[in-house]
């Protein structure tokens, strides 16, 4: 490509990553970015505090070299800690040692990493710069500085989406043509919550899990951080059929949360101290799904991650599967010779995968609140191990398809499908691992399931 210059809208997560990695190959770059820069005045989106970063995560961090950095402060997490009604906790491994495992890290050091890793690397950053709206046919973009309301005009060869799930870039397109905007809101919310350091310094939990308190039609998790603290999110409905349910509808106030975690929480409520404060300070987030029909208008735009596919967050892949857009729309920048053709790839490529991602997070979210507790469902996992020992290669976890592996994800719900249906059939009217009939469900996996390479792209 002869021309290489390209703006970013949104300097978050992938904005800064996607600057790095094509400013690190020569691209002239500049990225704007509403906020003010986070190494300035402190991080200022409040939202989620630490995210689960996965293999495919690591991956794109390594492509820009920010591995080390990021991995120094990130908090190992082996599995779910769950935690009972009746108070008995129990950690269900994510994998089948410490090589298969997530990390918790920070989202606001997480961005602050890679802004330096981009500026190192040449990129342009220019912050209280909010995208307002683009005149595609000129190819001139206004951005507003949010301090005074200036609206600056500044032209642009291409525009990358990267301003998430609200995408103004997104909004500009579809008013020059349509993308084919769907968006599907869950009927749940969630609020944030944190549990401080120990009294000594120290963690108050186990620090390497990521805690669960499934309770049916409603959960609670924490993650760790690495200042000894945990960000708690409650899931609840946002209504409720009756007062039996919990919902943001009829547990409102600070009393009311209380009065929730005593009933449903109660090995939890001692670690939130200031709960009450927390929960009049953090309003509910809500959840959804944002599906486009293009993510790209021809050679002069196109979007990435949340701006293109917003997921609910209970996979713990929407980041990943960001970080994933980049590095694959970074080597198709490299690869195709002009604009347009890169981006067509890019799309044609990550759509499918972005929408199997998207599928399978709301599928979790059923799984963690309502089945991490079933003996049906432990008898599976257990189920899933001695299938995985004994076909390696072939026989692979759902859960470790999309977190330890770089296929696509497409390729891992096909594959979890086919699995699902050997697991719920090998268990059927069965009730200890040992009555198992090992043999049909071998020929089952035989059968069905081609031998898989974690043939990513590089
Ligand atoms: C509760 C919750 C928990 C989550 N947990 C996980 C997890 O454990 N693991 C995981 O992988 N993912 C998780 N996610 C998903 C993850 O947060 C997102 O997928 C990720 O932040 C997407 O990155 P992004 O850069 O596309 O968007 P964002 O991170 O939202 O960044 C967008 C950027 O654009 C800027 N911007 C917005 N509008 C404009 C504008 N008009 N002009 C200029 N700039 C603008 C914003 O200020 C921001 O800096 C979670 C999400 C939620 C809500």
């Amino acid at each position: 490509m002869t021309d290489r210059r390209l703006t970013i809208v949104g300097a978050g997560l992938a904005g800064a990553l996607f600057a790095a990695l094509l400013a690190r190959k020569g691209w002239q770059v500049d990225v704007f970015e509403k906020r003010g820069d986070p190494r300035v005045k402190g991080y200022e989106g409040g939202r989620s505090i630490n995210l689960a970063l996965a293999e495919r995560g690591l991956h794109a961090l390594k492509q820009a070299d920010a591995d080390g950095p990021v991995m120094a402060q990130a908090v190992m997490m082996r599995g779910r800690m769950v935690h009972f009604l009746d108070g008995r906790v129990e950690l269900q491994r994510y994998g089948r040692d410490d090589s298969e495992v997530i990390w918790s890290v920070h989202r606001g050091d997480l961005n602050i990493t890679l802004l330096d890793i981009a500026e190192r690397a040449g990129a342009r950053l220019h912050f209280h710069r909010g995208f307002v709206d683009a005149d595609f046919d000129g190819c001139v973009a206004r951005y507003r500085d949010g301090r005074d309301g200036h609206v600056e005009a500044v032209p642009f060869v291409a525009l990358v989406g990267a301003d998430g799930a609200g995408s103004q870039l997104r909004a500009a397109m579809d008013a020059y043509r349509p993308v084919g905007e769907r968006s599907e809101f869950l009927d749940h919310s969630y609020k944030e919550l944190e549990i401080p350091p120990a009294p000594g310094g120290g963690f108050r939990i186990e620090p390497n899990a990521l805690h669960i308190w499934p309770r049916g039609r409603y959960m609670c998790i924490a993650l760790p951080n690495d200042e000894k603290t945990f960000t708690v999110t409650l899931f609840l409905p946002n209504e409720s059929p009756g007062d039996d349910v919990p919902s943001f509808a009829n547990v409102r106030s600070p009393a009311e949360a209380r009065a929730l975690f005593e009933r449903d929480f109660p090995d939890a409520l001692p670690l939130i101290p200031a709960l009450e404060q927390d929960w009049a300070r953090n309003p509910p987030g809500l959840l959804g799904t944002l599906t486009l029909e293009r993510w790209h208008l021809d050679r002069r735009a196109v979007l990435v991650g949340d701006a293109a596919h917003a997921m609910v967050p209970f996979h713990g892949q929407g980041m990943n599967c960001a970080f994933e857009d980049c590095v694959d729309l970074a080597r198709r920048l490299q690869g195709e010779d002009d604009l347009g053709s890169a981006f067509a790839a890019f799309e044609s490529a990550r759509k499918p995968n972005a929408s199997a991602i998207q599928r399978m997070a709301l599928d979790n979210y059923l799984e963690m609140r309502d089945r991490v507790d079933d003996p049906d469902f432990l008898l599976q996992r257990a189920l899933e191990q001695v299938l995985q020992e004994r076909h390696p290669g072939r026989f692979i976890p759902h859960y470790a398809m999309v977190t330890f592996m770089r296929i696509p994800y497409a390729l891992a719900l096909a594959r979890s499908e086919i699995q699902r249906v050997i697991l719920e059939e090998a268990t059927e009217g069965v009730a200890a691992l040992s009555e198992v009939d090992l043999a049909a469900a071998d020929a089952a996996v035989l059968e069905s399931l081609p031998p898989l390479q974690d043939a990513a792209p590089p």
